[in-house]
């Protein structure tokens, strides 16, 4: 009976950053959630554990070779009930299925886009960190929450303090609400005072090391390049319906503030919290109520202070190419996604330096003709340009 009172969860990249982080909430909970499924693309050692703590009625993994892996590393322990699936069409599967409530989108990148879109059509509550699968698909992303009643609770730290800080009756009408602003804050990542000139010849290590947040290594880059900001400011767009030029970036240094909205009375209202991804996270499951998450109370005397400064653009690049895509509208934003995924992944591998990333964004941007996107397939084929002339670009 209480069995059928609990939220069914599936988590898209549960052995990612945000996959685990959701798990830790979760197992506070065990009252009111149940793992009904668990995905990752090739970490099978980790999902078995995973299996092993949370019982899913479905697993699904990237390929077939690892679906083999992980079959045996269940059977071996007394897991063989879990079914085993592989394939970007059984993670739309397990994420439109009817015996799920609740899909966490926590796949990293573009890969993550066609289940994030399953779970939105299919009605679902969707907890969305995957911010590349929204930039990508904006307003089809948005129109499929609307037009199946889904419920979109956005999951990346700003978006969630944002959605805190905005009436519980926001509708997506901003000038009917007051809002003047959307403050996103940025914590600048490593390279906030570095001397710019010694840019070009960082390494991965150095890149991936964040100040305040403990992250997968791809978001990590685009906090250091600021990409990553870039890519928050065109989500805030669709997920709030704010203009580019009403969503202002601030620098703190100290990630206590997680965003703000500025209203035309004057008011700027701000969430904080330490940075912890278990916040926004547990917010979302539990959406309207509130849970226990795990993170430990704000002490503020210990902060001491907040700190704010503008973001330099020259320092960041890719954060000023961001605005641009967002201006320029079509199929410009997903050009810079996916360009921008080739060319961190490029970094991470050795073949480019640092300062080449938004150069390999920037020339994918002029090379390609914006076109309007109209359904996914107009989407993955802008996608698609973008990743061959970037990799054309990185491989010069
Ligand atoms: P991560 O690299 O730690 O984990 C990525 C997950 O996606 C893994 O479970 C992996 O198995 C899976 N995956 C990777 N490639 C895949 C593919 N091709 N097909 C299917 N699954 C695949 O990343 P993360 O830091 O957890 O970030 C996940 C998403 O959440 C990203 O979009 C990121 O921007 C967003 N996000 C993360 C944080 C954070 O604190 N980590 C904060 C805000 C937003
Ligand atoms: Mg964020």
């Amino acid at each position: 009976n209480s069995k059928k009172n609990k939220q069914q969860v599936c988590i898209l990249g549960a052995t990612g950053s945000i996959g685990v982080s959701t798990l830790d909430v979760i197992a506070r909970h065990s009252d009111k959630y149940d793992v009904y499924a668990l995905t990752a693309h090739t970490q099978v050692e980790k999902l078995a554990a995973q299996c092993a703590q949370f019982h899913p009625k479905v697993v699904v993994v990237g390929s077939a070779t690892a679906a083999d892996g992980l079959r045996q590393l269940l059977v071996a322990s007394g897991q063989a009930n879990i079914q085993i699936e592989f394939g970007a069409a059984a993670l739309c599967a397990v994420a439109s299925a009817p015996e799920c409530d609740i899909v966490m989108a926590a796949i990293v990148g573009a890969a993550g886009l066609p289940a994030s879109l399953a779970a939105a059509e299919a009605g679902k509550k969707v907890l969305l960190a995957n911010k590349e699968a929204l930039v990508m698909s904006g307003n089809l992303f948005m129109n499929a929450i609307k037009a199946h009643g889904a419920s979109l609770l956005p999951i990346d730290s700003e978006h969630n303090a944002i959605f805190q800080c905005l009436p519980r009756s926001f509708d997506g009408q901003p000038d009917q609400h007051g809002v003047r602003k959307i403050l996103l804050t940025a914590s600048g990542g490593p390279f906030l005072y570095r001397d710019i000139q010694t840019l070009s010849s960082v390494t991965p290590e150095q890149a991936v090391a964040h100040p305040n947040w403990v992250m997968g290594r791809k978001i990590s880059i685009d906090s250091a390049t600021m990409m990553n900001k870039g890519l928050e400011v065109i989500e805030a767009h669709w997920l709030f319906n704010v203009p580019a030029d009403r969503i202002d970036v601030v620098i703190h240094p100290q990630s206590v503030i997680h965003s703000m909205v500025s209203y035309n009375d004057g008011s700027v209202l701000a969430q904080l919290g330490n940075p912890d991804m278990r916040t926004p996270i547990a917010y979302g499951l539990a959406y309207p109520e509130r849970i226990d998450s795990g993170v430990d109370a704000l002490d503020l005397i210990k902060v001491g202070k907040l700190n704010f400064e503008a973001p330099d653009f020259n320092r960041f690049p890719c954060l000023a190419l961001a605005y641009q895509a967002l201006q320029t509208g079509g199929s410009a934003p997903t050009i810079l996604n996916a360009s921008n995924e080739i060319a961190v992944q490029a970094f991470l591998d050795g073949k480019i330096g640092f300062t080449m990333i938004p150069q390999v964004i920037e020339q994918s941007l002029q090379k390609i003709v914006v076109t309007e996107m109209t359904d996914l397939e107009s989407i993955l084929a802008a996608d698609a340009e973008a990743r061959s002339v970037a990799t054309k670009l990185v491989s010069q």
